[in-house]
Parts: C-alpha cells; sequence; structure tokens
C-alpha cells in the first residue's frame, strides 16, 4: 500500500501573454508571462503604457499589492495538478470558490482497491501511532475490497458493466476513511490563489491543508515571484511550516 507523507504539487499550466503591437508597454526587468500580463491589465487601467516612474514588473505589482488592486491579478491564471492529499484535505479546499475551478478523481468511476493513503502531519514521527494508523487504513481498504465483490454480485442482473461497477464502487467507497489519497486539478487565477494561501498558510488552519497550501505556494513563487513574493514561510510553534502575508486579501 502506497502512503503519502507530503503532497506533490506540480505546475501543469501557466498564462501566455500576448503582447499587441499597436499598444506596447516600455518593460523593465525580467518577468514570466503570468506577471506581464497583470502589469498590463494594471498599466490600461492609466494607459501608462510609457512606463513614466520606470518601474521594473516586480516593483510595480508590488504597488498593486500594497494598493489592494487586487482584480488585475485576476488574469493570470496558474493551474497545480495535486496529488498526495486525502480526501478531507480536498474537500476543504473546494470550499474556495471565486476564481477557482477543480476536477478531482471519482470514487464512484475508480476502483480504490490500491488506493493510497495519506497520513496526518499530526501522527508522522510517532511510529505506535503511524503503525496503529497504517493497521486501520489497511482494514479499512480490506473493507471497501469485501463490499465491492458482493455488491457487485448483488446487482449482476445489471447488464451494462460499467454501470454495475459504478453502483458497487459508489456504495462501497463509503467505508473508505477520510484519508484515502485523491488527485485533483486546481485552476486559480493569482487573486483567488492569494486568499487561499492566505488562509490555509495561516496556523489556524488544519495541518494537511496547511502542508498543502505552504507547497503550492512554493510552486507558485517559483513561478511568478513578483505575484507571491510578500508571502513569507516559517517555522511555526506546532514545528510545522506556515507561511504569512504582508499585504492582505485584495
Ligand atoms: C481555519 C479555517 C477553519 C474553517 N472551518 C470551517 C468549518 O468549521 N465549517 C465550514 O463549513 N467551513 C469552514 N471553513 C471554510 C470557510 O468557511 C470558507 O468556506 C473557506 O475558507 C473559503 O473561504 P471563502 O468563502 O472566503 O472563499 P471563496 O468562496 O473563494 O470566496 C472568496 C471571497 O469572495 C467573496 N464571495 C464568495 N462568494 C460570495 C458570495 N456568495 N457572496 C458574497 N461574497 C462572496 C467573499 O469576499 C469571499 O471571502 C474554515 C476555513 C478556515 C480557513
Amino acid at each position: 500500500m502506497e502512503i503519502f507523507r507530503a503532497p506533490r504539487v506540480t505546475l501543469i499550466a501557466r498564462p501566455q501573454f500576448l503582447e499587441p503591437e499597436h499598444l506596447k508597454v516600455q518593460w523593465r526587468g525580467e518577468a514570466s508571462d503570468g506577471e506581464r500580463l497583470a502589469e498590463y491589465a494594471g498599466r490600461v487601467c492609466y494607459m501608462s503604457q510609457h512606463n513614466p516612474v520606470h518601474r521594473t514588473t516586480a516593483e510595480y505589482l508590488e504597488n498593486i499589492k500594497q494598493q489592494g488592486h487586487g482584480s488585475v491579478l485576476e488574469h493570470s491564471v496558474y493551474v497545480l495538478l495535486i496529488e498526495g492529499i486525502s480526501r478531507s484535505c480536498s474537500h476543504e479546499l473546494v470550499r474556495h470558490r471565486a476564481g477557482f475551478g477543480y476536477s478531482q478523481l471519482s470514487q464512484r468511476y475508480v476502483d480504490e482497491s490500491h488506493a493510497a493513503f495519506v497520513m496526518p502531519p499530526a501522527i508522522l514521527g510517532d511510529a505506535t501511532l503511524e503503525a496503529e494508523w497504517e493497521r486501520e487504513v489497511t482494514d479499512a481498504q480490506a473493507a471497501y475490497v469485501r463490499a465491492v465483490e458482493a455488491l457487485l454480485e448483488r446487482h449482476a442482473w445489471v447488464n451494462d458493466k460499467v454501470h454495475r461497477r459504478k453502483v458497487a464502487r459508489e456504495a462501497a467507497r463509503s467505508v473508505l476513511p477520510n484519508a484515502t489519497e485523491v488527485k485533483i486539478v486546481v485552476s486559480g487565477n493569482a487573486r483567488a490563489w492569494r486568499t487561499m494561501l492566505e488562509l490555509r498558510c495561516g496556523e489556524g488552519a488544519e495541518l494537511e491543508i496547511r502542508r498543502m497550501a505552504v507547497a503550492c505556494l512554493r510552486t507558485l513563487r517559483a513561478e511568478a515571484g513578483a505575484l507571491f513574493s510578500d508571502f513569507e514561510i516559517y517555522v511555526a510553534d506546532d514545528k510545522q511550516e506556515a507561511a504569512r502575508v504582508s499585504y492582505h486579501k485584495v
């Protein structure tokens, strides 16, 4: 059985900025397409393409975040594949609605007989707790396999094989634990990501989603530093990573 002890976060799509020939900006400094796109949108508001105070993109976006002019950040959308998170973690994640889109593994269609499980951060490192937890999820998975077999038999009269499996799996999944691993594709614009990261990287957030949010922050910051540079990652008193933001929800 595969056990995840940390999430896996992969950037799978980023903005591509196509600058119009007839309305160009006098850029300064290096920047990614997503950062340029946000600056471009901001400069259209005031028609300041000539860059009167010679700001680099990083300086321009710093000012945007400070001013709370967050709507220009909505143009830059980043898509992450998040794996190695539990069903309870993804349930918390999908509560973030504005500016997000989700596609999550379906437990009705996918056979979970060989599903992976995600160990909660609070259990990690304690051999006794880890062993007990592994026993519990192994038992739950065995119960799932038994339930699928019995339900397939009970619904043998359903001719369509795909439908029969779905009927069995959608009922059997009820015995799977919250710790069952899911994979989810998450699209979010930079403003929405910032709001989610502020809430879920905080010390008040549940530990697993906090660990996931910090991993998302690292990925997004490596991709578009100027959009996420005001987040500071630190180790909190509970010895787990957290992050705080300088410019609140904009
Ligand atoms: C530490 C923590 C504990 C939590 N505990 C619980 C809990 O016990 N139970 C529970 O059910 N949830 C809980 N939540 C989830 C929380 O209630 C929110 O659902 C989640 O944080 C998403 O926030 P949001 O609604 O602001 O996000 P989004 O839906 O992404 O919205 C972002 C922003 O858009 C605006 N907005 C979005 N929709 C509307 C609307 N319909 N009308 C007006 N403005 C809107 C608001 O300004 C909102 O802040 C918890 C969250 C955290 C961080």
